[in-house]
């Protein structure tokens, strides 16, 4: 049985109190959630320690949305994956496609991101996904198949079994634009064939996410393709109701 997640990621929003809150109404509700759905929340950096000491106990599983690819030392800035686990993160976000498209990360980044996250006992949450151009042009399952056979593929199979995958369409992030449960089975269905070219049979135990405008009220038709395991959830997850409502959806 794969495991089902539904991950908010909070991106660059909320301030300290904000983000409290909205951790404490999700924690105080937790109990709405099916028990068989891990809930995982992503907060920025600076709310990770706080939001741990809020959720500690409950079923929810606290991420980071992305860390350094550098171990420790003069790297001004950046947040180690051994910091994240220190604060009590279990996950951490990579490949996101906004860190992908503004600070230019690439599969070689990611590589050393992956093993540094993975080395560090996180599990990554690891992002691909087409632009509207790449899909137009027919062409997505080409750039999906090389985001994953880039990184992906360098890890042992041990590693792969921490990996979670999220499918995210660049087109349909935050634009309101839902891949349909069709588009979305069918490249989640590619994703699983090609882990299994190299993984063989572990392909069917790894959870694929759907991310791109999820909300209450498509998640339950995606939730419910074969393929698809859950959402990395943007917008939708600043709102405990919608956050919980679309965790009901299984
Ligand atoms: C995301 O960026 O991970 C995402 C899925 O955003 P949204 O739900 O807002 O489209």
């Amino acid at each position: 049985m794969r495991q089902k997640i539904v991950a908010g990621n909070w991106k660059m929003n909320t301030l300290i109190e904000e983000g409290a809150a909205l951790a404490k109404n999700i924690a105080d509700r937790i109990n709405e959630v099916p028990s068989d759905v891990q809930l995982i929340l992503a907060p920025p950096f600076t709310h990770l320690d706080r939001v741990n000491g809020i959720i500690k106990g409950t079923a929810a599983a606290l991420s980071a949305q992305n860390c350094a690819d550098k171990d420790k030392g003069a790297y001004t800035g950046e947040v180690s994956a051994a910091m994240l686990a220190s604060t009590g993160c279990k996950y951490v976000i990579l490949g996101h496609s906004e860190r992908r498209e503004y600070y230019h990360e690439t599969s070689a980044t990611l590589n050393d991101k992956m093993a540094l996250a993975l080395a560090n006992g996180l599990k990554p949450i690891f992002c691909v996904g087409e632009k509207l151009e790449e899909r137009e042009a027919g062409r997505h399952f080409e750039v999906v198949g090389a985001q994953i056979r880039e990184v992906i593929f360098n890890l042992s199979p041990e590693q792969l079994a921490q990996v979670v995958i999220a499918y995210e369409p660049v087109w349909a992030i935050g634009t309101g634009k839902t891949a349909t449960s069709a588009q979305a089975q069918e490249i989640h269905a590619f994703i699983r064939k090609t882990l299994a070219e190299k993984y063989g049979a572990l392909s069917e135990e790894i959870s694929i996410l759907y991310g791109g405008s999820c909300k209450p009220s498509n998640a339950r038709e995606l939730f419910a393709q074969k393929d698809i395991d859950g959402g990395l959830i943007g917008g939708a997850s600043l709102k405990a109701d919608d956050f919980i409502a679309i965790a009901q959806s299984y």
